[in-house]
């Protein structure tokens, strides 16, 4: 999506683009959108807690079934809603309505009336108690105190008889700048008249990303400095490099949407093979996790599987499935690619990664419930230390399922820190028949990548783990999620070191996180040597078209070039010079 809306013109001109101020965010959602400035309708306004009772004993009953029967009312219309919307968008709306109804709420709450509070104070001390609980536990679980605020507006606004929050929709094209935007707020947008988005709060799996992404809605989050823009301005958002102008140029304006315009195209018109515009082969994968994702995978210009990542299948289970239970798993994603490759009569990689437990992915019969500090514990392969046979049995179950699919699975581990981690676990991959690699996801290995595939046959960069390990920075704290920008260049330093150790070896280094999801930076990896990108089914086409469109001495150009830059912001400047010429 990237348009622009046909506003009076403003007083700002220069060549050179944006002439106000420029302000800079998270980029989420590729794309570009500029056009007048719109904003949420004001939230309710809300009692205060005075903690005292107010509502006569024989009362309480009654207003417990008021709070009961607005809470029916909101989560019916977010209901209606959700019927409405798909993907995405109706999950998030359904989970709102589901929130609207949840029984620890109407207790939080109960609890309150019983003793006196009327409703609508009796809603914003539950929301707070709830919203203190979920900040504690930090990462995926802070980000839904955004949800819990847009359900308590909702609810006071329904007992109070305000006006329902939300965003307007606009009379014209428009682009929506918001402090954050609740799930019901976004799943409702519509694209033709929500030209782009960018928020003051947010992280890159916020609602609003997850959603502005499916809308396909260029947008921006964690952008400073949007207070002080007014309704009614003319701004560009620009969703690949996370700036937001405030009064450009509307030539340059005009121009930048219609360059994302022509780009748009060539995505829609990709289908692989991946290779730069002189002809450089780099294999384009999927991330998947399931059999479903797999063929969906294998439906877009995927060449294949980057990352399986198997722990993701077992979230759920209380106990580890049987041998034969995890063939039939993984066999489901192998013969995705299998069926795939025999229509197109080439071999389909599929690189399979032990289980990755621990940390923000726990599994209940494989890690330890209670690590102080987890993202630094016992997790990945390190598990198989104490608990040898999870490994063992999982890699039989490999070894089944290729069997059984008549496939030949790459095997990789995640969390290796040595090289003589890499060795052992490569032994016992082998020993199977199997492929051998491990994922570069930890400063040391990256540094020591070179010695490392003396041991294995291939390397895949995690750039999540690596990010959050070089810049010691949760990579699920939306506080620090500049910190896990991608392209911060200490973290390109050690993918560049390990691409090289790569070369030197003759042997394939993949990078299978987030970084290969963004089109420019996969640009920019192929330049330092990386073999493969793999990513999220939804961004294939996007990192495929990309590289379709620069040759290969420009990547390597702008991989320096992003190295040498003293900041993440201008590293994508650096590159985007090189690359784009803009
Ligand atoms: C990574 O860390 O970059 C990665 C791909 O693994 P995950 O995101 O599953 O930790
Ligand atoms: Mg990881």
């Amino acid at each position: 999506m990237s348009s622009v809306a046909t506003t009076p013109q403003s007083s700002g001109t220069s060549p050179q683009g944006p002439t106000g101020r420029v302000l800079v965010g998270i980029p989420v959602v590729p794309g570009v959108g500029a056009g007048p400035v719109v904003r949420p309708a004001d939230r309710p306004r809300l009692p205060e807690v005075t903690g005292e009772p107010s509502v006569a004993e024989d009362a309480r009953a009654g207003e417990l079934e008021r709070f009961q029967a607005a809470a029916e009312v909101v989560a019916g219309r977010l209901e209606g809603r959700a019927a409405r919307a798909s993907g995405a968008a109706a999950e998030v709306l359904e989970a709102t309505a589901g929130l609207a109804r949840d029984r620890g709420l109407l207790a939080a709450v109960g609890k309150r009336v019983k003793a006196g509070a009327p409703a609508d104070q009796a809603v914003v001390g539950a929301a707070e108690q709830f919203s203190a609980m979920f900040t504690e536990l930090g990462g995926v679980m802070a980000e839904r105190v955004t949800d819990l605020a847009d359900l308590r507006d909702r609810l006071v606004a329904e007992l109070t008889g305000q006006e329902e929050p939300g965003v307007p929709t606009p009379a014209d094209p428009s682009v929506l700048l918001a402090d954050d935007l609740a799930p019901a707020d976004t799943a409702g947008l519509q694209p033709e008249l929500v030209l782009a988005i960018a928020t003051t709060r947010g992280g890159p799996t916020s609602h609003t990303a997850i959603i502005a992404r499916q809308l396909g809605i260029p947008c921006v989050v964690a952008v400073g400095g949007l207070d002080d823009v007014a309704t009614g301005q003319f701004v560009l958002v620009d969703g690949t490099s996370g700036e937001v102008g405030v009064e450009p140029d509307r030539d340059h304006a005009r121009a930048r949407v219609e360059e994302s315009e022509r780009e748009r195209a060539a995505v829609a018109a990709w289908t692989g093979p991946g290779a730069t515009a002189d002809g450089h082969a780099v294999d384009v994968l999927a991330n998947v996790q399931d059999g479903a994702g797999a063929a969906k995978a294998a439906a877009t210009g995927a060449q294949g599987v980057g990352l399986f990542r198997t722990e993701l299948c077992f979230l759920d289970a209380d106990t580890e499935p049987s041998v034969e239970e995890q063939a039939r798993i993984y066999g489901e994603v192998l013969s995705a690619f299998a069926e795939r490759a025999e229509g197109a009569g080439e071999g389909s990689k599929v690189v399979l990664r032990t289980l990755d437990a621990g940390s923000d992915k726990p599994l209940k019969f494989a890690t330890a419930p209670d690590e102080e500090n987890p993202a630094l514990g016992v997790r990945g392969l390190r598990i198989s230390w104490a608990q040898p046979g999870i490994l063992t049995r999982q890699l039989d179950a490999v070894a089944l399922a290729a069997e059984q699919t008549g496939t030949s699975p790459w095997v990789m581990a995640p969390m290796v820190a040595t090289a003589a981690e890499a060795r052992e676990f490569a032994a016992q991959v082998r020993q199977r028949g199997l492929k051998a690699g491990v994922m570069i996801e930890i400063p040391a290995a990256a540094l020591h990548a070179e010695r490392i595939l003396r041991e294995v046959d291939f390397l895949s960069i995690g750039t999540n783990d690596l990010a959050q390990y070089t810049l010691a920075a949760d990579r699920l704290s939306a506080d620090l999620a500049h910190l896990n920008d991608p392209w911060q260049p200490a973290l390109l330093q050690l993918v560049a070191l390990t691409a090289a150790a790569g070369a030197v070896a003759g042997k394939p280094v993949g990078v299978c996180g987030e970084a290969a999801a963004d089109p420019l930076l996969g640009a920019v990896l192929v330049g330092m040597g990386i073999t493969s990108l793999s990513c999220a089914a939804s961004a294939i086409s996007s990192v495929g078209a990309r590289l379709a469109s620069v040759e290969l001495a420009a990547c390597q150009e702008a991989a320096r070039a992003a190295v040498a830059a003293d900041d993440a912001a201008a590293a994508r400047a650096a590159a985007r010079e090189v690359l784009l010429g803009s």
